[in-house]
């Protein structure tokens, strides 16, 4: 089957990019938005948009009736979920496929078999792909997890196999810690992920996150290198960057080597990224989880590979066979990408939605702009807060700090707070220019700020 029409699953800047690589192979597309998103730059630059329930996730882009009678009213054969919401839904994929259209993504066993991040664990270790020392099994009981933290060491981790977004993880330190906080971690599980299951890793103290890009077609994988996403905030990425200014080029061939085994071995179908802690004291990569879905810091690799993903994962699912061949895939120059987010830095990252008042995007040389925004905008407060991602492409990563320092000094966005002053003082930040830091280090140089009383200024 070929896709005649997609319906795009999903809002803000994902929306966006996905109508444009429709648009680019020449698929016709309808954006599906909530009662808050009728206004939205997606609705106008789709070709038809429909309207799937009101402003609440679980009323609109959760509503897995909604879309599948949306897609069929306007006639759409095919659906991209983007990021975030039933992207990652095994159950939703596969009734899509039931109702005889075409889910953008893997299959729904692959999703089944690597969404679950704690049957992910068991997939990797069976590929021999290392994973942090951790529980075998989701966990039932307190005293079974006891038993298990003695063998992985405190500190640790507490994760729901359903979390994500850098939600449902808790440290634990010690084993009185275990029992106050085992329960809570179960119940809150279940309360936001709809799956109480948790289970326990060791905690690496001084990680990089560095993970995979994969591609594949079903019988046809390749990787497209790394991303360095270390700098983060409440265990969401902030900055990111490609390639690892942490690997070397025999440690870049290994963990990429490993990635492309797994991916193979699950016969991979779509973009999908493999996620790995670096132990910088060892020079030890472990695999965390693996996220079957098109990820917002994509873009990184599109600028260091030239490949449109985007594109590739819809010509996948219009069963076209993926005709790149890995030695074809050739890493060049430096990109990096922050994210703005409507967040007041000096108010604990409180979320700012309101109207955006002026809007001068940056231009120039290796500057790309993925965003929904535009002057009058208004952002609703029932979503994500991420509003735009700035991408900076340099030969070196030398240039591309310097561009993205200028690309921010360039760009104006009045009426709200966001994270771009942020960038700004990160990328002044020596530790950043010489690539030296962990998964910890971005709260601590905030932690520094705050202590030494330097706000993150901006008029609004
Ligand atoms: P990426 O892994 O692509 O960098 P993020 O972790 O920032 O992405 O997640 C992308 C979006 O998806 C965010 O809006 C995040 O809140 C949401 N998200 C991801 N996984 C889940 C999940 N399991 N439950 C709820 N939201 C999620
Ligand atoms: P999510 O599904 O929310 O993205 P991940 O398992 O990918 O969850 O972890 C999110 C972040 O938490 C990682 O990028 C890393 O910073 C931190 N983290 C996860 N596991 C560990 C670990 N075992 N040790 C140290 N930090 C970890
Ligand atoms: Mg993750």
């Amino acid at each position: 089957m070929k896709i005649n029409k997609l319906l795009i699953a999903n809002r803000g800047e994902i929306a966006v990019r996905i109508i444009r690589a429709a648009q680019a192979l020449g698929i016709p597309t309808v954006a599906a938005c909530s009662e808050a998103d009728v206004d939205s730059l997606p609705a106008r630059l789709a070709d038809e948009f429909c309207i799937i329930g009101g402003a609440r996730a679980d009323q609109s882009y959760l509503n897995q009736q909604a879309l599948l009678n949306a897609a069929r009213e306007c006639g759409a054969n095919a659906i991209h979920p983007g990021y975030g919401f039933l992207s990652e839904n095994a159950e939703f994929a596969a009734a899509v496929e039931a109702a005889g259209m075409i889910f953008v993504g893997p299959t729904p066993d692959t999703i089944r078999s690597m969404g679950d991040k704690a049957a992910a664990r068991r997939t990797a270790l069976a590929a021999g792909v290392p994973v942090v020392p951790g529980s075998e099994q989701a966990l039932d009981s307190l005293a079974d997890a006891l038993d298990v933290a003695e063998n992985i060491r405190y500190p640790l981790l507490i994760k729901a196999a359903a979390g994500g977004g850098g939600r449902g993880i808790r440290v634990v330190n010690n084993a009185q810690e275990l029992r106050a906080i085992f329960p809570v971690a179960q119940h809150e599980a279940k309360a936001a992920f709809g799956c109480g299951e948790v289970y326990l890793e060791h905690f690496i103290a001084q990680a990089r996150h560095i993970e995979v890009q994969i591609l594949g077609d079903g019988e046809h994988v390749v990787h497209l290198y790394e991303r360095e996403c270390s700098l983060q905030r409440r265990r969401q990425k902030i900055f990111e960057e490609a390639p690892s200014p942490a690997l070397t080029d025999p440690q870049r061939q290994a963990l990429c080597h490993s990635a492309l085994q797994l991916a193979q071995q699950l016969a991979y179908r779509g973009a999908g990224t493999l996620e790995y802690l670096f132990d910088t004291t060892t020079g030890r990569f472990y695999f965390i989880e693996m996220n079957t879905r098109i990820q917002v810091e994509h873009p990184v690799t599109e600028m260091i590979t030239g490949i449109d993903l985007v594109q590739w994962m819809l010509r996948i699912a219009n069963g076209e066979p993926l005709t790149l061949r890995q030695d074809e895939i050739v890493l060049q120059g430096c990109a990096c990408e922050m994210r703005i987010n409507a967040e007041d830095p000096d108010r604990q990252f409180f979320p700012c939605p309101g109207v955006v008042k002026t809007l001068v995007w940056p231009q120039g040389a290796g500057v790309r702009i993925d965003s929904h925004l535009f002057a009058g905008y208004c952002i609703p407060p029932y979503y994500d807060s991420l509003l735009a991602k700035l991408v900076i492409y340099g030969e070196n990563r030398v240039q591309a700090l310097s561009r993205a320092t200028a690309a921010l000094q360039e760009m104006q966005l009045t009426g709200i707070k966001t994270t771009q002053f942020l960038h700004q003082w990160l990328l002044a930040d020596a530790r950043l220019r010489a690539g030296d830091f962990s998964t910890t280090s971005l709260e601590c140089w905030l932690a520094e700020r705050v202590a030494a009383g330097t706000a993150v200024k901006q008029e609004a």
